[in-house]
């Protein structure tokens, strides 16, 4: 299905592959006439971005890449310092906080530095850049002259993972102990919550989505899901997005995920 979110500028981070590549792509090719994609990567000159570099160059003036390294404070400042002159006055609808890494092991094998990079990338990564562009999400929401929240409008979407509920844990240790993926993940959704309540009065939407297993770099040839299925659902479910399920843990199928 096509992607039904009409937010005019979207920013993702991780975008040069996986689902945050993927995502672009379906925005891009989606019926918006004046939208604008950000799409962050670390390394945009990089043979990891090529596929990112060709997909922009087959949407000039709709995808823009952008540096940003999500473990770097000075980087994700650079990158808003790049970002904002481009908004217009309607400031940033759309912040998709996508980038993450996944180290496999239980809590006994996983090392202080797998632990330090899980929660530099997945927990301190959508902090930073949410605090960064919060100012751009703001100025959206009040442009908008709508009442209620929406992806359209203003919106924080954290990608998160089943493996991050604590509740679906016992069940998916034995098959997948990612320990360090797991606490951080459980940490953004932690993050998730804070922000939706900090960011309530000012109607930008904030939630937690997992996006299933798919079959990415990080999922595996063993995931059941295509990104394509994967990143069509997700839209589908953002666009649907209203103050309901504000603060909330959802799947790709707009199911409500335990914490
Ligand atoms: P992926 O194929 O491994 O891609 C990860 C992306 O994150 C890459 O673009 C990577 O860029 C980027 N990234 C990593 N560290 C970064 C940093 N410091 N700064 C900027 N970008 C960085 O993973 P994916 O499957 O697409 O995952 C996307 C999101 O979905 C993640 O948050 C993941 O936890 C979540 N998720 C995935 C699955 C699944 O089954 N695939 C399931 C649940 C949740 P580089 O090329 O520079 O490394």
């Amino acid at each position: 299905m096509m992607a039904a979110v009409k937010a005019c500028s979207v920013l993702i981070t991780g975008a040069n592959r996986g689902l945050g590549l993927e995502m672009v792509k379906q925005l891009a090719e989606g019926s918006c006439p004046k939208r604008q994609i950000f799409a962050g990567c670390r390394d945009p000159d990089g043979p990891r971005s090529e596929k990112l570099r060709e997909l922009a160059e087959k949407h000039p003036g709709i995808i823009t890449i952008i540096q940003l390294d999500v473990t770097n404070p000075s980087s994700i400042k650079e990158s808003a310092k790049k970002v904002a002159p481009m908004l217009e006055k309607t400031g940033l609808n759309l912040l998709v906080n996508n980038a993450g890494v996944l180290a496999h092991g239980t809590m006994l094998s996983t090392s202080d530095k797998e632990m330090h990079d899980a929660f530099n990338t997945n927990l301190m990564g959508p902090f930073t850049v949410t605090k960064e562009y919060l100012p751009y999400l703001r100025t959206a929401a009040k442009a908008s002259g709508t009442s209620g929240m929406s992806c359209d409008k203003a919106a924080i979407i954290n990608i998160s993972a089943g493996l991050g509920s604590m509740t679906q844990m016992l069940t998916l240790y034995s098959n997948f102990p990612t320990f360090s993926y797991s606490v951080s993940k459980a940490g953004l959704n932690m993050l998730t919550v804070y922000t939706s309540t900090e960011v309530k009065n000012d109607e930008i939407l904030c939630v937690s989505i997992h996006p299933g297993w798919v079959k990415t770099d990080m999922g595996g040839d063993k995931a059941p899901l295509e990104m394509k299925e994967s990143v069509g659902e997700l839209l589908r479910v953002m666009s649907g997005l209203t103050e309901k399920q504000h603060g909330g843990f959802l799947d790709y199928k707009g199911e409500t995920l335990p914490w």
